[in-house]
């Protein structure tokens, strides 16, 4: 049978818990990497003036860049 020292519990309750915020950290920063081949870019038509404009970031909103209004992505 296998006994457990006090350092080997130590060492496993500090480095479980270290190895899976890594693994998260590595999920959710793959997860939120851009798309290639120009599919990245959000497409916004401003309901208040008309101006249309792209952002690299995939928001569902965003303020227009000319009067600050409130938008929906038409395309994401
Ligand atoms: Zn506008």
């Amino acid at each position: 049978m296998i006994e457990l020292q006090w350092i080997n519990i130590l060492v496993l309750l500090v480095s479980v818990p270290l190895v899976l915020t890594l693994a998260a950290a590595l999920y959710y920063n793959f997860r939120t990497l851009p798309r290639r081949h120009g599919a990245a870019d959000s497409i916004y038509e401003c309901t208040a003036c008309g101006h249309v404009y792209t952002f690299a970031r995939n928001r569902p909103m965003d303020r227009c860049p000319r009067c600050g209004n409130l938008n929906e992505a038409v395309r994401m």
